[in-house]
């Protein structure tokens, strides 16, 4: 059987053929922005700073003046954040200047406010000696005017916000999101809303596949839930390879009524792996047909889970224009023995936390790959490679990590 690592390799080499620039992309304002994934050069409009800026409050001398502390200096006016540079300063005199206002050409210092005292309205006392440069940021220190101030192909965050809006760019180019069609296959399966039969179960993973989907930047498109039925399959089917991914969840195990890979070859689908060697998410499909990507995903709620970030978020990531071959990996020392005997890739739902300089894992108890509210109490996944059949306690083990886990990370400082 395939194990995670070539059944990974295989999905990459389909990615290798999307290069970011060959991607749909649209225009949305700023503040629309955030986390999406920019899709144009940036470059700096003017010098940045645009004028040797104060970084301080205080006084604007030159710093020869104040070789001697203290030294008393003549002040000779005030300059404001804002301000135009009218007055002129000459050697030996001082002027008050506010953080972010424009610093006068004779000046090359600011001594701050903290380490002068005013000794009268018409002179200021210079504590303590500066070094020349001091709390001046020369013009064009930080980005002279032309440069790249943002490289293409990144999630957008908070600086780059405060970069745009800097450089004037109200609008930004932006990589389109994904659509990402989910279809939840089983006779066993009822809505929501629904109270189900003794023998029925709601649908769970077409929400917990959506939250995915959405985390990665896709738009979720929900289809009706299909029976294990073929016509019905191959309907729904048809439909979901209007978006981008077709996520089709149940119906892919050994199973009498498992049809999803009949009916995806039946239309054509290529398939390029049907099981992988893991635990939970063995029975996971791969194809795919011309530009579209589907992958039938083991039923199993916490087995999907797994498999959706092994194998179907790198494909996001690709659409995306985002490197897609890396996974959010942090190394922790294990709390507890794990004895493997599955001979496949496991991946145990676990809890990551701090401890002194580091971090460490506690595999959570439970009940097996249906088992979400065990699942919902773990941070990350832990991974043992297909070839480790025992972990001792203290070892240092691999921790896949949710995005939960940044606040089970958090610290005291
Ligand atoms: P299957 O992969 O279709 O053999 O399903 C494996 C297990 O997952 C069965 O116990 C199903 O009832 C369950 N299952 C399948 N689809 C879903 C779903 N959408 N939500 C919750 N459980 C599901
Ligand atoms: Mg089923």
């Amino acid at each position: 059987m395939l194990n995670v690592r070539s059944a990974r390799s295989r999905i990459f080499e389909q990615c290798s053929k999307i290069t970011p620039e060959s991607l749909a992309c649209e225009s949305v304002p700023l503040d629309k922005a955030l986390q999406r994934v920019l899709a144009e050069e940036v470059y700096a409009d003017r010098d940045y700073p645009p004028f040797a800026r104060s970084m301080r409050d205080g006084y604007a001398i030159q710093a020869q003046d104040a070789l001697k502390v203290p030294q008393d200096l003549p002040c000779i006016g005030e300059i404001r954040a804002g301000d135009t540079v009218r007055l002129e300063l000459h050697a030996g005199e001082a002027v008050q200047i506010m953080t972010g206002a424009p610093v006068p050409p004779m000046a090359d210092t600011v001594v701050m406010l903290e380490t002068t005292e005013r000794i009268s309205p018409e002179s200021v006392r210079i504590l303590k000696a500066p070094r020349p440069g001091d709390n001046v940021a020369p013009k064009g220190s930080e980005r002279l005017a032309g440069e790249q101030v943002l490289a293409p192909w990144i999630t957008m965050g908070p600086f780059a916000m405060a970069i745009l809006a800097s450089v004037g760019k109200s609008r930004v180019r932006v990589v389109r999101k994904p659509t990402v069609a989910i279809l939840s296959t089983g006779d066993e399966l009822v809505e929501i809303e629904a109270v189900p039969g003794a023998s029925k179960i709601r649908n769970s993973n077409s929400s917990s596949l959506s939250a995915q989907v959405t985390r990665d930047g896709g738009i979720p498109v929900l289809l009706q839930t299909a029976p294990d039925e073929v016509s019905a399959l191959k309907e729904q089917i048809r439909k979901g390879l209007e978006a981008d991914v077709l996520l089709v969840s149940g119906g892919v195990s050994a199973g009498k009524y498992d049809l999803v890979e009949p009916v995806l070859m039946e239309l054509g689908i290529k398939i390029h792996f049907e099981s992988v060697s893991m635990r939970p998410g063995k029975p996971t499909v791969f194809a795919t047909r011309d530009a579209k990507w589907v992958f039938g995903l083991p039923g199993n709620p916490v087995s999907t889970f797994v498999s959706y970030a092994m194998f179907v978020s790198p494909v996001l990531k690709t659409l995306q224009g985002l490197k897609y071959d890396t996974l959010p990996l942090i190394p922790a020392v294990l709390e507890a023995e794990i004895v493997e005997k599955s001979g496949r890739t496991s991946f145990l739902p676990a809890k990551l936390f701090r401890k002194d300089k580091g971090f460490v894992v506690q595999p959570v108890k439970w009940k097996g790959s249906a088992d979400i509210f065990s699942a919902a109490e773990a941070n990350g996944l832990i991974i043992i490679p297909l070839e480790t059949k025992k972990v001792s306690r203290g070892e240092i083990v691999e921790v896949l990590v949710f995005e939960e886990c940044n606040s089970q990370m958090e610290g005291v400082f």
